[in-house]
């Protein structure tokens, strides 16, 4: 069956109508890689602009089996039976790297993907982490506008990944398990100091008096740590995404925050320095792109390298001469 060719105003409409299949046709078009496609992925974020910013973005993290999928189901679905809308989407770059995502593969959240007020969207495959993450913060407009008020993004927590949500988010969580050993503190600290609260999961049967000490054990240290939002304590609490136990804390924490942050104007701030951060991202990219695709310089490149690797010129000469290359032409 041969699709309609869709214009502006049909993906505009659709969206606004809250159409299911329409957004995922948006969602599809701002994805795409095709230049062709860019102008009119442009255009019709530029047309959703006034309907979007309205929801509370969160921020999902934790090494792979944390139980982020689960925890992220029971949340969702405690929201949607709320009368929220919840959108879900995930940023995972190790597509691009295995050809198999470690949050992608089996099926996911399987009870919320049915549920009339939920919107579960895979991570788009391919790309740096850079142009998966672009392509997520657009959908994640894309989803305001269509009237979803919670917009949850997960992402694997390795490297680089949970810096980059961090920047597209209201409120970034993590979640922790107990017993990952003394080894793992340096890391964590590192996260901890991102995080607006820590939800150490799996606090059920015999995990129950661990997963208190932990949160003790984390408290603890978090008293010594500069807060990622400031006026704002980060806390870590107890949950269970089995039972279920803590994930309405989840929400009250989340809410207390906004409240909080809006009072304060941190909110908006944020969001706005966010786009700053956004943009300059954008422009390195382009420039660095626009650099390595730059025909004289793709032919004085190697020249250059070799020419330095056997000490003929220095490398910060070689980088200027390079760039006097760049700039001659284009
Ligand atoms: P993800 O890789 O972080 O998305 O983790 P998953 O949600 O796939 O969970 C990994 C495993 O932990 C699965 O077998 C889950 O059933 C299990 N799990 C997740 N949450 C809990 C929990 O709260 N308690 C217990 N006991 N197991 C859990």
């Amino acid at each position: 069956r041969k699709r309609k060719k869709l214009t502006v105003d049909d993906y505009v409409n659709g969206v606004l109508n809250q159409d299911r299949a329409m957004i995922a046709r948006a969602i599809t078009l701002v994805e795409s890689n095709s230049p062709k496609h860019f102008d009119m992925a442009q255009e019709l974020l530029r047309r959703l602009m006034p309907y979007t910013g309205k929801s509370i973005r969160i921020g999902f993290t934790g090494v792979p089996g944390a139980g982020k999928s689960t925890l992220i189901e029971a949340f969702g679905t405690m929201l949607c039976e709320q009368d929220h809308r919840v959108a879900v989407l995930a940023v995972d770059p190790s597509s691009a790297i295995s050809r198999g995502s470690i949050l992608g593969d089996k099926t996911r959240m399987e009870k919320l993907s049915r549920h009339p007020n939920a919107y579960v969207r895979p991570s788009p495959s391919g790309g740096s982490l850079g142009g998966v993450a672009r392509k997520s913060r657009e959908t994640m407009l894309i989803c305001e506008a269509a009237g979803y008020d919670v917009i949850i993004v997960e992402t694997v927590g390795v490297g680089q990944n949970e810096i980059t949500v961090r920047s597209m988010v209201d409120f970034f969580l993590v979640i922790m398990l107990t017993g990952a050993g003394d080894e793992l503190q340096g890391m964590k600290k590192g996260i901890m100091e991102i995080a607006d609260a820590i939800f150490i999961n799996k606090a059920d049967g015999d995990n129950v008096q661990k997963a208190r000490a932990a949160k003790a054990e984390f408290n603890r240290l978090l008293h010594y740590l500069k807060p990622a939002s400031p006026g704002w304590k980060t806390k870590a609490y107890t949950v269970s995404a089995l039972t279920g136990d803590g994930v309405p804390t989840i929400w009250e924490v989340i809410k207390d925050y906004e409240r909080k942050m809006k009072e304060s104007g941190y909110f908006e701030e944020n969001r706005a320095n966010q786009l700053s951060e956004w943009m300059d991202r954008l422009i390195e990219d382009e420039l660095k792109m626009s650099f390595y695709e730059h025909q004289q310089i793709k032919k004085t490149l190697p020249e250059m390298k070799k020419k330095v690797t056997t000490g003929e010129i220095p490398l910060a000469q070689a980088v200027q001469e390079l760039m006097k290359v760049y700039r001659k032409e284009k």
